[in-house]
């Protein structure tokens, strides 16, 4: 089929790849630049968390995000063939720890988790002495008593993972619009400012910018990039808090991003004093060798979520439509893209 998809952001460059790969003639339209920094993708930490969401989301979130997990190690493998290009993608787990004013917090978090996880998946939480939290994670040693170890989750690089995408669409052959902003989408048509362009079906992953057809909202998401080359974090670590949860990513190179600030705004302008405050003073509180680190870059991004928080994916006036991704978007973006290519088989 002759498929145009409107937002080349996370989903749109997913979709596209995986259409393209099963030879299908694809045409991407994005009202950004192919480096797609108007994208959430971008600006995400690209933390794939079923568990630590699973303590503040629907269960559907976690059902999602299982999926995407056993479709990761895959899709990153056939993404670098097709692309030539490497993404960094790790599952060895996550590790949430407070410091002992805020344990409380922790506790809350690890009481809900337990709560709601299926029995099924218990063996992949484990509560940790202080004694085991130095063995996980050598360079905070002593810092925290209780930890709660995440076993089962992932993270990529998100910069990576778009630079490969876009290099595998290009070797597939598929056309890609820049600066190319939709204004309509039809069952059968996609138009932009400039043009009316025809195909056999047409999907919709604009996120935020599909307001004018969905009752989507941004959520205000705020990180920090820091070098640090005194600190070496094997996995994602979450500090817990009473008013919220900050968690500390670490990359390749001693590269580590501080995220993220949550807050029901629209508003992309740059990043508050008291949201910069309480990121370094997280980061800082983790390990001193911080203190030292080097501020590569603040990022600012809007998450797309619906009323209901929950990704959809469906048709609606004959568009295959993928959006309210929200804070989840690198969980649940297999998963999405997986239901959608089975609504196309089916149609
Ligand atoms: C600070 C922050 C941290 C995050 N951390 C994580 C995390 O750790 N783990 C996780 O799973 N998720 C995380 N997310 C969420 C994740 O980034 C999003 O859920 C995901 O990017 C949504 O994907 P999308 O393709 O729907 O939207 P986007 O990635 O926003 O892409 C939308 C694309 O559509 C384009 N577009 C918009 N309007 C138009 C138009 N009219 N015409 C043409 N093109 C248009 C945009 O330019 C953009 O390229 C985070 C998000 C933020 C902001």
């Amino acid at each position: 089929m002759n498929i145009g998809i409107a937002g080349a952001g996370l989903v749109g460059r997913l979709i596209a790849w995986r259409l393209a790969r099963a030879g299908h003639s694809v045409t991407l339209f994005d009202a950004d630049s192919k480096a797609g920094e108007q994208a959430a993708g971008t600006t995400a930490a690209a933390m794939i968390s079923p568990f630590a969401e699973l303590a503040v989301s629907e269960p559907e979130i976690f059902r999602l995000g299982m999926v995407s997990l056993q479709c990761y190690p895959q899709w990153i493998a056939e993404l670098e063939a097709d692309s030539d290009c490497t993404v960094m993608y790790r599952q060895q787990g996550s590790l949430a720890v407070a410091h002992s004013p805020d344990v409380s917090s922790l506790r809350h978090f690890q009481d809900l988790l337990l709560h709601r996880l299926p029995v099924a998946h218990t063996q992949a939480v484990r509560v940790l002495s202080g004694a085991e939290i130095d063995d996980c994670e050598p360079a905070i040693a002593g810092r925290f008593r209780h930890g709660v170890f995440l076993a089962e989750e992932a993270q990529l690089d998100n910069a990576e993972l778009f630079v490969a995408l876009e290099s595998a669409l290009t070797k597939l052959g598929v056309t890609w619009y820049e600066q190319a902003t939709v204004i309509a989408v039809a069952e059968r048509q996609l138009q932009t400012t400039q043009n009316c362009y025809d195909f056999d079906m047409v999907v919709d992953a604009r996120g935020v910018g599909a307001k004018a057809v969905l009752s989507v909202r941004g959520v205000r998401g705020e990180v920090l990039t820091v070098d640090a080359p005194e600190v070496t974090l094997q996995r994602p670590i979450r500090l817990m808090h009473p008013r919220y949860m900050l968690y500390v990513v670490p990359r390749a190179n001693h590269r580590f991003i501080i995220g993220a600030t949550e807050l029901e705004s629209e508003d992309k302008s740059s990043v508050t004093v008291r949201s910069a405050l309480e990121l370094l003073s997280a980061l800082y509180s983790l390990h001193s060798g911080f203190a030292e680190a080097s501020i590569v870059k603040w990022s600012v991004n809007l998450r797309p979520a619906l009323p209901d928080n929950l990704p959809f994916v469906g048709w609606r006036s004959g568009v295959l439509t993928i959006n309210g991704l929200y804070r989840h978007g690198y969980l649940l973006a297999p998963a999405c893209v997986i239901q959608a290519l089975a609504l196309i088989e089916g149609k």
